[in-house]
């Protein structure tokens, strides 16, 4: 039996670590940390449970399949709630939409802004759902897309629907409500990118939001995480934690084995899930990368960080929904403040995620759970977290008692941990803190994205939110199925 070394345990490594043991190879996954989920990861203290990342499942579909390719069923191993409304949107002016995906309701919230906007919001969703047809229903997602003309094959079709322009632009033509125009272009901020640079293509996740719905596994997304990991045991595949590799060993322009600690693991290929940049220049010894050289891997374009603040609190705050955003007034500005001028403004929108509110073994009764999350520029901004952080969350309190109206937040508090972009790159070798990984703009997408077999070494594979189609849950999951086609045409069990 040919084995596989899986490197790093997120949401990729287990989804392809699923599908090569059902495949019939033999796989490993080693994990640097002491337990397994990459940013999916969890913090249980005092009663409270945290969901350290990713909030929101979508997709349904993806994940069925997944459980699936090992002869599985989703409903045996974890329980979903369906959310309605998805997330609430507070805008600056304190005025809200509650976010759904029925087009009625949706529509009599945009008319109480804008009567136009709510008549254009069908014609919106009908071009929102040619993008996801060619996305998933046509399986460009799950295409590998490693060479020219799969790509130049795709083209015609991306510029007939306009998937190419930045999505703001696509959204402008057809809202003109700064509500409704935020409302359907900041999607491809929850997978990393602006939405003023990224490609139109990701406002297919509307779509895929409004009929695949919003979810909310019981347990929190770690339960998700444990799901994963108990069918990937249950097939047979192997799980080691506390397992850093810290070098994949080459020879004759293959990998023959990885190192972990002082150990070496001979093995008939390797997958990294871990973060590509961390990949190629800790992994990889240079002479053996002539793609990725390390001046090539440092010039791409990596995301924003992610400031967190995972609250605890004895009284309960019915004025946030599961998901709650809660904006600034600026949008085009502070998005470029994060992205390109790499500063930390004085202004911030959040998004608030409140599992409680759903699920209330998530807190202590009477009590809530919650993660205030911060997009913000990633370590090359030269911010030293460590120094400031403890008076950037007061901020951020002061803001949500006094501003925004959550009242007696700070003397309720019996929980506050705080992640910043450098607890990224110290934990989980994210590159400049990049919480996201590679940007998914334009020419980092698909063709332009790492390859699932990664170029420099035939028997090396990528799996996650840096390679093709990446970023996202969804995204993510379908990196796995994408590799495993690939790594099925390369070699057998
Ligand atoms: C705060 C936050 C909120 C998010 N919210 C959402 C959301 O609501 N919905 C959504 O769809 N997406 C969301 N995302 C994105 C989503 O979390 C990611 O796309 C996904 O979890 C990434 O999974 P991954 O498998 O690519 O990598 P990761 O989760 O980063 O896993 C990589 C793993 O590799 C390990 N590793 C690194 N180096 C080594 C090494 N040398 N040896 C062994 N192991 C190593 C790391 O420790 C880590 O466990 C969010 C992301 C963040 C940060």
């Amino acid at each position: 039996m040919k084995h596989i070394a899986i490197i790093g345990s997120g949401f990729g490594g287990l989804a392809a670590g699923i599908r090569l043991r059902a495949r019939g190879f033999k796989v490993t996954i080693f994990e640097k940390n002491e337990r397994v989920g990459g940013h999916a990861s969890q913090i249980k203290t005092k009663g409270y449970t945290f969901d350290m990342g990713p909030s929101l499942i979508t997709a349904p579909d993806i994940i069925r399949n997944l459980f699936q390719s090992a002869g599985k069923r989703v409903e045996d191993y974890m329980e979903l709630f369906h959310l309605d409304p998805y997330y609430r949107i507070y805008f600056h002016d304190k005025t809200f939409f509650d976010y759904t995906g029925d087009s009625e309701r949706m529509k009599a919230e945009i008319a109480k802004y804008s009567a136009e906007d709510a008549q254009n919001y069908d014609r919106f969703m009908r071009d929102a759902k040619g993008l996801y047809d060619a996305v998933i229903t046509e399986g460009l997602g799950s295409t590998p897309f490693m060479d020219i003309p799969t790509f130049l094959s795709f083209l015609p079709k991306a510029l007939k629907l306009n998937a190419l322009y930045p999505a703001y632009s696509f959204v402008k033509k057809y809202f003109t409500n700064f509500r409704t125009r935020f409302t359907y272009s900041f999607h491809p901020l929850f997978i990393g990118a602006s939405p003023f640079t990224a490609p139109a293509m990701y406002l297919m996740i509307p779509y895929l939001e409004k009929v695949g719905g919003v979810w909310f596994s019981k347990g929190g997304m770690y339960a998700f995480i444990q799901a994963l990991e108990k069918v990937f045991l249950e097939i047979g595949g192997e799980i080691r934690t506390n397992s850093p590799v810290d070098e994949i060993i080459i020879e004759h322009s293959r990998a023959k084995a990885i190192r972990v600690h002082q150990e070496i693991i001979n093995v008939d290929a390797v997958v990294s899930n871990a973060d590509f940049n961390h990949t190629n220049r800790a992994l990889i010894n240079p002479k053996h990368r002539r793609v990725w050289t390390d001046p090539a891997v440092n010039r791409l374009d990596y995301s924003m960080g992610a400031f967190l603040m995972y609250i605890g609190t004895k009284k309960q705050y019915p004025e946030l929904l599961h998901h709650t955003l809660i904006l600034s007034e600026r949008y085009k500005e502070l998005v470029a403040d994060i992205f390109d001028n790499k500063i930390l403004p004085e202004d911030f929108s959040m998004y608030l995620h409140v599992p409680s509110r759903t699920d209330s073994d998530m807190a202590p009764p009477g009590c809530e759970s919650m993660y205030v999350l911060i997009p913000v520029a990633n370590l090359a901004s030269g911010i030293q977290w460590d120094e400031i952080k403890q008076a950037y969350a007061d901020k951020v309190l002061q803001f949500l008692e006094e501003d925004f109206g959550m009242q007696d937040l700070r003397a309720n508090i019996e929980v506050l941990e705080l992640f910043t972009p450098q607890d990224f790159a110290d934990t989980r070798n994210n590159f400049l803190g990049s919480a996201w990984g590679l940007v998914p703009k334009l020419t980092q997408t698909a063709y332009w994205r790492p390859h699932n077999r990664y170029e420099d070494i035939d028997n090396v594979y990528l799996v996650g939110t840096s390679t093709h189609p990446g970023a996202g849950v969804p995204g993510v999951l379908l990196t796995a199925e994408t590799t495993e086609k690939v790594i099925l045409a390369d070699m057998k069990p």
